[in-house]
């Protein structure tokens, strides 16, 4: 009973963090026993048509050989729709747990999927090229709002590096663009903190920005695509996303680069890699920043991802536009795009300094 001292509300910081991660090569054949030990026997297995081949068969095979039930449901796209679906074939095969098996759409609807019908999730990626794959937010298209929603995290994230290592270059150098954006976005996070008063986790804000150092300093070792190297991203997007459970939002990982990646989205019809665009974006902001923006370029150079708008493939008059919009994209999300406003002017000498167009 509560004694006449106990306060009316109590601030209370609540942190969700995966149970257990996996991360090594064949840790794949680990999951039936992950499933076993928590206790799931009906699973929903969440893919794409080319991640089933590569992934999600084998899942399925190895889920039946200790007797776990386990459905299909493939999915094409991160519409909202085929979350409902999801949600639908969850509660016909009576699931307990959701198992999104590929990279971002299937972690995203899966993700969602489950939180929206109380299943549990566990997160399986084929590609590491976002801090989505064990985090618990979910960018979902067909919402009011064109960046990530909370979902739930992951009470398990199995990272086989063979297959991770496997997939095509270009995934994974974005991964390294999505964890070297940390380094704008917790400037951004600092800078909201200082001249908006927003909350500030110096723990969380660390974490994410270390996770970035890191990256860059392994810029070279990355680039030769070894099962070593592969690891040292992996534990970054997991630190990255431990970072932004810390924070209980995606602040540490998420400020005006991503927000330019977000306008780009909006705006061109065959976006790059969100990781690919958030890699360009850090340039920029870096600039404005007054960081080293041509460590951060060479960085990136070095590892393989893009760093100009026909990188991008991406027209010119795109990157003005997705500049001089982002800030709009999520006006409450305080950056340095709110404190210098950019016109088509500043937005083509600032890309044009930094190289980008
Ligand atoms: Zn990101």
């Amino acid at each position: 009973m509560a004694s006449p001292d106990t306060p009316k509300t109590i601030p209370v910081h609540r942190i969700d963090l995966p149970r257990i991660v996996l991360v090594g090569k064949d840790v794949l054949f680990l999951l039936n026993g992950i499933c076993g030990e928590l206790g799931f026997q009906r699973a929903l297995i969440v893919t794409g048509k080319s991640t089933l081949k590569v992934a999600g068969e084998r899942v399925q095979s190895i889920l039946a050989g200790d007797g776990i039930h386990s459905d299909r449901s493939i999915v094409e796209d991160a519409q909202l729709e085929t979350v409902g679906r999801v949600m639908e074939d969850a509660q016909k095969s009576r699931a307990q747990v959701l198992i999104g098996v590929g990279g971002g759409r299937s972690i995203d609807v899966a993700k969602l999927a489950a939180a929206k019908t109380g299943c549990a999730f566990i997160s399986v990626p084929t590609v590491a090229s976002h801090d989505g794959i064990a985090s618990s937010l979910a960018s979902v298209k067909g919402m009011e709002r064109p960046y990530t929603v909370k979902a739930v995290s992951p009470i398990a994230v199995v990272m086989d590096s063979g297959i991770i290592a496997d997939s095509p270059y270009r995934f994974t150098a974005a991964g390294c663009g999505d964890v070297i954006s940390k380094a704008t976005e917790v400037e951004d996070w600092k800078l909201a903190h200082r001249d908006n008063g927003d909350y500030y986790g110096a723990y969380a804000g660390s974490l994410a920005l270390m996770s970035s150092q890191l990256i860059m300093e392994s810029a070279e070792k990355i680039r030769q695509n070894t099962a070593e190297t592969i690891r040292d991203l992996l534990e970054a997007l997991i630190s990255c996303s431990t970072a932004m459970s810390i924070a209980g939002s995606s602040r540490p990982c998420s400020g005006s680069a991503h927000l330019f990646s977000h306008a780009l989205d909006l705006i061109v019809d065959k976006p790059a890699l969100h990781g690919e665009q958030c890699g360009v974006g850090t340039i920029m902001m870096a600039r404005l920043h007054g960081l080293d923006w041509e460590k951060i370029r060479d960085s990136l150079v070095m590892i393989g991802a893009p760093t100009t708008a026909v990188g991008l493939g991406v027209k010119r008059q795109k990157i003005l536009e997705a500049l001089t919009m982002a800030q709009d994209v999520r006006p409450d999300r305080y950056t340095i795009l709110s404190k210098i406003r950019l016109d088509r002017a500043s937005a083509e000498a600032l890309a044009v300094e930094t190289g980008v167009i």
